[in-house]
């Protein structure tokens, strides 16, 4: 039976394969041929392995490792420090290519997300050509490889995305999936952590299929309702809908990063792109109408690729351009020891406050306000660079620079994170 019959949903689960070291190896090609491991901090080399690549992999490095660990198990290991940025910049792109088939995604992390694309089998095919359209269009535009899995429900698609790795799509519909799954762990099921596996393993439930056939009384009485939502899941009875990406998604910060063309080496030439990059973040806390921020955040990259930075709570929150970068620079200037030239900077704020409408502003943030939003308006009508701060007329090319881009990093408080 095709899974998208009348009445049954098509859903899918798209993650990408090692997506920080796969966004790493796109940005430094050379990186390619070589094992390579993203820690989240080496700078004081206590950072853990976020991600690695299929060499890595060999090597026996896993997800967790300490530095040193990863550095013992491969001496020859490639290591960066996760620049969040990047990724999240990439994601984003990527969410809009799923964005074409459907308005019913929901994001689980940064890399992965379920779709529900059952009205749109009509016009696309089967769920199975759907997965391939989408596969085929990342790897086509972004050189990335996604494992999909595709079923009527979310916890099945999970389970086949997880199945096939990298680059594979994995059907599990209601003819295949006894033969299919019910020989697997049951700790392979989502939701099912190390200590549901554990008391599960105490009552002889080692399996899917275990699970699936388990008396439901028993599992009532050993595991409280809990035990019957997993029986339910095991046998792909999970009606959860798939989120609809408006009013789901909680954007949790917004930012912006820029590399500058050459090495920065003193606080004059870092302004201009912390202006650049206020007026960017600025400008879209107005469109996206998220209120007010509370956290500002700056980061520097110096030339050896070191992330460096700091983020503050302010009592008082902001919203335009002029005081975010004032704290910007504040905050620049206290963490920034110069011992290296600058090759990037980031500026993102968070921690939002909603509007409570103008009553919330002093007289003074009015007029800021109106005067950046006319601006905005200015450059809405003729393009971002018909109006610049003088800052950033002293040097040519920063003026060239494109802030219209950047990044939201949206709230994915839900994410499990065994893997
Ligand atoms: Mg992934």
């Amino acid at each position: 039976m095709r899974i998208e019959e009348k009445g049954v949903r098509t859903v899918l689960h798209s993650d990408l394969n090692n997506f920080y070291a796969s966004v790493e190896t796109l940005r430094h090609p050379e990186f390619r041929d070589k094992p390579l491991a993203v820690f989240g901090s080496i700078e004081d080399r206590h950072g853990i392995v976020l991600a690695k690549n299929g060499l890595a992999k060999a090597c026996g490095i896993r997800t967790g490792d300490v530095y040193w660990q990863a550095k013992k198990k491969c001496p020859d290991l490639t290591e960066v420090q996760a620049d969040f940025s990047a990724y999240y910049a990439v994601s984003e792109q990527i969410f809009a290519v799923y964005e074409r088939y459907t308005d019913k995604i929901e994001p689980f992390g940064i890399d992965e997300c379920w779709l529900d694309v059952s009205d749109c089998v009509k016009y696309f095919g089967s769920g199975r050509e759907i997965a391939e359209r989408i596969s085929a269009e990342i790897k086509r535009k972004f050189s990335l490889t996604v494992s999909i899995g595709v079923s009527w429900n979310k916890i099945f698609a999970k389970l086949g995305s997880d199945l096939k790795k990298p680059d594979a799509i994995t059907e599990i519909t209601q003819d295949n999936y006894k033969t299919l799954i019910w020989k697997l762990p049951a700790e392979n099921l989502l939701f099912v952590g190390k200590a549901t596996k554990e008391k599960l393993n105490k009552y002889n439930i080692f399996t899917i299929g275990d699970l699936a056939v388990a008396d439901e009384n028993f599992l009532c009485e050993k595991l409280g309702k809990w035990g019957v939502y997993l029986r339910r899941y095991a046998n792909g009875k999970d009606d959860a809908p798939v989120a609809q990406k408006s009013g789901e998604k909680i954007v949790k910060s917004v930012g912006n990063s820029l590399t500058s063309y050459r090495d920065l080496v003193n606080f004059d030439e870092v302004k201009p792109l912390l202006v650049l990059l206020c007026e960017s973040v600025a400008s879209r806390l107005r469109q996206g109408g998220y209120g007010k921020a509370h956290t500002v955040k700056v980061t520097a990259t110096d030339n050896l690729l070191l992330t460096h930075g700091k983020q503050d709570r302010f009592p008082v929150p902001v919203r335009n351009a002029k005081e975010i970068c004032e704290r910007a620079c504040a905050l620049f200037s206290s963490f920034y020891d110069w011992s290296a030239p600058v090759r990037a900077v980031g500026v993102s704020v968070s921690d939002f406050t909603k509007d409570g409408g103008l009553f919330d502003y002093s007289p003074q943030e009015i007029k800021n306000e109106k005067l950046e939003e006319a601006v905005d308006k200015l450059k809405e009508k003729y393009g971002s660079k018909c109006l610049q701060r003088a800052e950033i007329l002293k040097d040519k090319r920063f003026f060239d620079m494109d802030v219209t881009g950047g990044h939201l990093v949206f709230s994915d408080d839900n994410k499990d994170n065994r893997s």
